[in-house]
């Protein structure tokens, strides 16, 4: 499987766990090398996720992002804005174009070490997230043939931002979220769902999600944001561990990617137990097929 990265993801000079986290995962890839897996760098895709990027958001905020102004737009995020805040936003968003584009062309599942994405609507930056890479991926997806996109938005929080990216941009996309922690949370319409979850119920409402999907027309890719942030929001490691594999189940033989997404040192929680929740998304992508 390929997975994608560069230090590009790592270039905002903004400290968070979202534009830092990707380096310590590919320096316990290199550490603890897992089978089947090889990391690609997703540079020949930085040109096409620019004209991407500049067709789902709109023009004054990229701008903003780029150039540091206005500053509380280049800041809607929540970070101090820096120029490798752009170079960060961009190089995320490549790998998940790359991501989609090779898993569509050769039929198979790809990652990309990609995270802080789903907060960020059209018009600015919410909740630790710039660019909406979700919304780029199907947005690559959608333009390579490939209309039917499943949005799988198993982070802690709720999807709104690519929700209001979707809503009126790409329409036919589907997007299925399970949300633990009440935070960018809206109101779904069509196919698409938002299911409100706990950490006692989270088992059953995931059922509930992948059952609703099994239900409607086959999809043509699965895009997948595997946050791991519902164990900063009290679900079990066990539970998030029985997640993953039902998620693979669920996908089959259906191309797909998937995005980190949240997962966080919050709560005294430490960066090696944060790069060892995501491994286990990794390390199953790559060996369950
Ligand atoms: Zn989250």
């Amino acid at each position: 499987m390929k997975l994608f990265y560069n230090d590009d993801y790592v270039a905002a000079e903004y400290a968070y766990d979202t534009t830092r986290k990707a380096k310590h995962i590919r320096q316990s890839l290199s550490d603890d090398p897992v089978d089947n897996l090889e990391i690609w760098d997703p540079l020949h895709f930085v040109e096409q996720s620019l004209e991407v990027i500049a067709k789902i958001h709109d023009e004054p905020y990229v701008e903003a992002i780029k150039t540091g102004i206005p500053k509380t737009l280049a800041e809607s995020q929540g970070f101090d804005w820096d120029t490798g805040i752009w170079t960060t936003a961009v190089a995320h968003s490549a790998g998940l174009i790359a991501a989609t584009t090779y898993a569509l062309q050769d039929k198979e599942r790809a990652g990309s070490l990609s995270s802080g994405l789903h907060h960020a609507r059209r018009s600015s930056g919410k909740g630790n997230c710039t660019v909406n890479g979700l919304a780029v991926a199907a947005h690559q997806a959608i333009s390579m043939g490939a209309p039917r996109v499943l949005i799988l938005d198993f982070d802690a929080h709720a999807g709104g931002g690519t929700w209001d990216i979707m809503s009126h941009h790409l329409p036919s996309v589907v997007q299925i979220d399970v949300t633990c922690a009440n935070f960018d949370t809206y109101q779904p319409d069509g196919e698409s769902r938002l299911i409100y979850s706990t950490p006692q119920s989270y088992r059953e409402d995931i059922n509930h999600a992948l059952h609703h999907a099994t239900l409607l027309d086959p999809f043509d890719i699965v895009i997948y944001n595997a946050g791991m942030d519902p164990l900063n929001s009290g679900v079990s490691l066990s539970d998030i561990t029985w997640r993953e594999h039902t998620v693979s189940d669920f996908i089959g033989d259906t191309p797909a990617i998937f995005a980190l997404a949240g997962g966080y040192t919050w709560g005294n929680k430490t960066m090696d137990e944060v790069v060892s929740w995501h491994r286990i998304t990794i390390d199953l992508w790559a060996n369950d097929r």
